[in-house]
């Protein structure tokens, strides 16, 4: 059985979905299977009343040395991508991507929509520490609701220049530095996770911790991680930190290290704008 009309609130959130995807795959951010969205839909779903029995349920599927989905999201409900589905995919979301609702003893979720019809379907491999940066955020009182991974190359370049994989400070300095709007919409900067395997603990706990207190989150060499209210929102911080890196390897393209704004005028947005 799966659901036939969504809650509107959770379809307004989805075409969102779709629309960002689409912005990811047209910036070569996300290359075959690569880069992920997941949304917590929790609160649409409120007031629906569902009997589980009647949807698909699996056991969650651990990888690697990952640890299980977080007690405390037993009963949240997300939109997420299929493990193994393309972005370019998600033009189609009940195709590429799935909602599904976590079990009561967070160890297994039940299909309630998508998922190609597949009862067997799976959620991306990332999808565990997606919710456990999810579940992280609300702890907090954030009112983040989404997670989004994708490969935005010039950040990625930037993240084998080593005097900027050494030392996120120096990262974040040489994004903001390009432009003001880098500073304003990106005001907690840019922290970086080391080299580590995809899909392991590592890579999840150090991505959740980094999200504490950055707009950002870079895997060395690999991608970004970003949460915002909506997938619009995580987009944007990626969007504009990516627009730094873009603009401080064209100037070394182009044979000089930029200037960059100074000091003072920097300091001189964060207190106009209370950054
Ligand atoms: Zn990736």
């Amino acid at each position: 059985m799966y659901i036939e009309t969504l809650p509107v609130e959770a379809e307004r959130e989805i075409k969102k979905v779709v629309e960002v995807a689409g912005y990811l795959w047209q910036r070569e951010w996300a290359e075959r299977n690569g880069g992920n969205i997941s949304l917590d839909l929790t609160e649409y779903f409120e007031g629906v009343e569902l009997e589980l029995s009647q949807f698909a349920h699996n056991p969650l599927t651990i990888v690697g040395d990952g640890a299980g989905f977080p007690k405390d999201s037993a009963g949240h409900v997300f939109f997420v991508k299929g493990t193994g589905e393309r972005i370019r995919e998600l033009r189609e979301p009940h195709l590429a991507g799935c909602i599904l609702k976590i079990d009561e003893t967070a160890e297994g979720y039940h299909l309630l929509w998508g998922g190609r019809g597949d009862p067997h379907f799976k959620p991306t491999s990332e999808f565990i520490s997606h919710v456990e940066i999810m579940m992280d955020k609300q702890r907090s009182g954030s009112n983040h609701r989404c997670v989004v991974h994708s490969h935005p190359l010039e950040l990625i370049a930037l993240s084998h220049l080593p005097k900027c994989s050494s030392n996120e400070n120096n990262f974040t300095e040489v994004c903001w530095q390009m432009l003001p709007e880098v500073r304003a919409f990106v005001p907690q900067g840019i922290g970086i996770v080391p080299y580590c395997m995809p899909g392991s603990q590592d890579i999840a706990v150090g991505t959740m911790e980094k999200l504490r207190n950055h707009d950002v989150a870079i895997w060395e060499k690999h991608g970004a991680v970003a949460t915002g209210v909506d997938v619009a929102e995580a987009f944007d911080f990626m969007d504009v930190a990516n627009k730094g890196a873009k603009l401080y390897l064209m100037c070394l393209s182009a044979g000089f290290e930029p200037q960059g704004v100074s000091e003072a005028d920097m300091l001189l947005l964060k207190e106009t704008f209370n950054l």
